[in-house]
């Protein structure tokens, strides 16, 4: 059997999740991710099963796959965004993600961007390395009013983690669990309108979706208080993008710090980039030694049950 890997964590980071793989006895094929459906289309007859990452497993991708031997699409990570799942249903072709494996590692990464803000570890990074000595004065984030969007394994992390660090949580999700959100004192929001009203720190950790497209816009941020932190490790498109810029240029929100772009890997013209009060990371939230082993070996997991390997 012949397997193509595209994840660069999976690559890149030896440890267990390798090894089974290569013990699994398949010809594995390694592109480095995320691979465009153009290049895809014209390879993917070839293979039985992909472990991958962001890559663009179009329509069209997925038909040649399911009419040649494609059995499994295994994602290593959770969001499947670029994954046509209604194709891979059609089609007949099982799709796994590897959900609960990277929470706390992104959870973390939320509060390392919030903390490097408010203290200006970013600014002071650059200033000390220049041989300057210049205090610039931070805040406290403790008693800062925090809205969680989507309140599922990372914003359920985030949550537990910012009680710690005296933050006034509130969340919104269709589906909450009630009661984990009582015992952790966390207001329970009936719609994004009511949770972002009156909060200081809005921490997006919802999947895209078509109903999660654009649903941070200028109608449902129309009541948002000044100088509003906005933090996404979710996905960009989450965020009407239009507005998002119009707010940064008109000093509407108060920063923007973000993991994912609409455009990845970041063009070097990226419009973010001309703002001092964005922070950008690439992509790295759930990109933790730690996690990238328990998610590698989750992907192989999924990708041996499917190809009837289970035993290895
Ligand atoms: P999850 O499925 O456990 O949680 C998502 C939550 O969002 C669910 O509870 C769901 O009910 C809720 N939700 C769905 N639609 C909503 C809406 N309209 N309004 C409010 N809530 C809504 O997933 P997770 O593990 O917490 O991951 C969340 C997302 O984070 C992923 O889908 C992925 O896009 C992103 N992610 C990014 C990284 C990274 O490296 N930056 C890593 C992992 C996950």
């Amino acid at each position: 059997m012949k397997i193509l890997l595209t994840s660069t964590s999976f690559q890149d980071y030896s440890g267990t999740h390798q090894e089974r793989l290569k013990q699994s006895g398949f010809e594995i094929v390694t592109l480095r991710g995320p691979v465009s459906k153009e290049v895809l289309i014209p390879i993917m007859h070839e293979f039985d099963g992909i472990i991958c990452g962001d890559d663009e497993l179009s329509r069209e991708v997925i038909k040649i796959g399911a009419e040649n031997k494609l059995k499994i699409i295994s994602k290593y990570g959770v969001g499947l965004d670029k994954i046509d799942l209604d194709a891979a249903k059609e089609f007949g072709v099982p799709v796994t993600n590897c959900l609960g494996m990277n929470h706390e590692t992104v959870s973390e990464h939320t509060l390392a961007l919030i903390l490097a803000y408010f203290k200006n570890i970013h600014l002071e990074y650059q200033i000390t390395k220049s041989g300057q000595w210049k205090r610039l004065v931070g805040h406290e984030i403790k008693g800062m009013k925090l809205g969680i969007l989507g309140f599922g394994k990372i914003g359920k992390e985030l949550a537990k983690r910012s009680k710690a660090f005296g933050l006034d949580v509130s969340a919104y999700d269709p589906y909450m669990d009630e009661k984990l959100a009582s015992s952790l004192n966390v207001i329970v929001r009936n719609g994004v309108e009511e949770l972002v009203r009156d909060i200081d720190i809005l921490s997006i950790h919802v999947p895209l979706l078509d109903s999660t497209l654009g649903m941070l816009n200028a109608k449902t941020m129309a009541e948002i208080k000044e100088n509003l932190v906005i933090v996404n490790t979710s996905r960009a498109l989450v965020i009407d993008q239009g507005w998002l810029l119009s707010s940064l240029e008109n000093k509407r929100i108060g920063a923007y710090l973000t993991d994912v772009l609409d455009v990845e890997p970041m063009p070097e013209d990226h419009p973010l980039l001309k703002f001092d009060n964005v922070l950008i990371t690439p992509h790295i939230g759930s990109r933790t030694y730690e996690s990238i082993e328990r998610q590698g070996n989750m992907a192989v997991d999924n990708l041996l049950n499917a190809l009837d390997k289970s035993n290895l």
